[in-house]
């Protein structure tokens, strides 16, 4: 079981195509702006980060380089700008790449994540542009409902041209409550912020403590979606793992049932797969052959 832990559990390194660039699925690049946050949270998937086990290329060192490269991959519509905390990148870096990006044709929407929102909402509100080229969504990482502030709600509320939405990680201890989910809920849509997804933690290292099974993590979600109206449960609950976004959709005959949302291989998208639902941790195996296809195909185009 504690082998499952790792720095990467979703093997991020992977997907890196130039520093702080992740390219890993067809429509979507993150970038990695920062490596800092406002404070470490000690469920943090990204701990690497912080514990000096960082990958040779996780944060963006040439703006013009990322830049030319979303430029050239015109299948790219979206870009997610993580980190740490994209919010507390380095301003003329986030200056540069968002005036980039607004001129890139192909792109549809530019998303910031960020949890120092948050924590300082009249703070970091600041680094918000107060208008963009593109589409602009804000993504604000919420896991405790008294977290969603006075001040938070002002800030969403001087940016009405923005979408805001929030996503929560469950956690053991932490939010494993349907009331306390369906709290969450309530006061984000009150605040103007539509719930977006709900991640089982990831296995990072350390993480151990606040992991859940799919089984106890399922009931959680769906006791808070039995607690909620359908405007303010839009949201999925979801497993980040290596080979894509797979969505918990329920238990059936013993199984966890699981939908490909998004995948490294877009044929995968809209697959079911079964797993045990006392396991918390997934990911399809290379075996599968809709995966075993696309990393063939991938072996011949980098002539491995
Ligand atoms: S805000 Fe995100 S990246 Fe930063 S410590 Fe928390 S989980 Fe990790």
């Amino acid at each position: 079981m504690s082998e499952l832990y790792k720095y990467d559990p979703s093997n991020e390194a992977k997907n890196f195509r130039i520093p702080g660039l992740q390219h890993k699925y067809r429509e979507t690049v993150l970038l990695f702006v920062a490596e800092n946050c406002h404070s470490i949270c000690d469920w943090c998937f990204r701990k690497r980060l912080f514990e000096g086990e960082s990958l040779e290329n996780d944060v963006v060192v040439d703006p013009q380089q990322a830049l030319k490269y979303l430029q050239n991959e015109t299948e790219v519509r979206s870009v997610l700008m993580s980190g740490g905390d994209a919010l507390l990148a380095e301003s003329d870096l986030l200056d540069k790449l968002l005036n980039g990006m607004g001129t890139i044709e192909h792109l549809h929407d530019v998303r910031i994540g960020s949890r120092a929102i948050v924590h300082d909402p009249a703070r970091y509100g600041k680094k918000i542009p107060a208008y963009y080229a593109k589409k602009l969504y804000i993504v604000a990482h919420i896991v405790r409902p008294e977290e969603i502030s006075h001040n938070l709600a002002d800030v969403v509320k001087s940016f009405p041209h923005y979408t805001f939405y929030i996503q929560t990680p469950l956690l053991k201890g932490v939010n494993d409550d349907p009331n306390l989910l369906s709290e969450i809920w309530y006061k984000a849509s009150e605040a103007g912020m539509q719930p977006y997804y709900v991640f089982q933690c990831r296995p990072t290292h350390g993480n151990q403590r606040y992991s859940l099974s799919l089984r106890e993590g399922h009931e959680v979600f769906s006791g808070a979606q039995s607690l909620s109206t359908g405007v303010v449960k839009p949201c999925r609950y979801v497993m980040s793992t290596g080979s894509g976004k797979w969505e918990i959709l329920g238990i059936d005959q013993g199984d966890i049932v699981l939908r490909c949302h998004q995948g490294v291989n877009p044929l995968m998208v809209g697959s079911l797969r079964r797993t045990d639902p006392d396991d918390v941790w997934w990911d399809l195996p290379d075996s599968d052959p809709i995966h075993r296809r696309m990393i063939d195909q991938r072996q011949k185009v980098s002539g491995e």
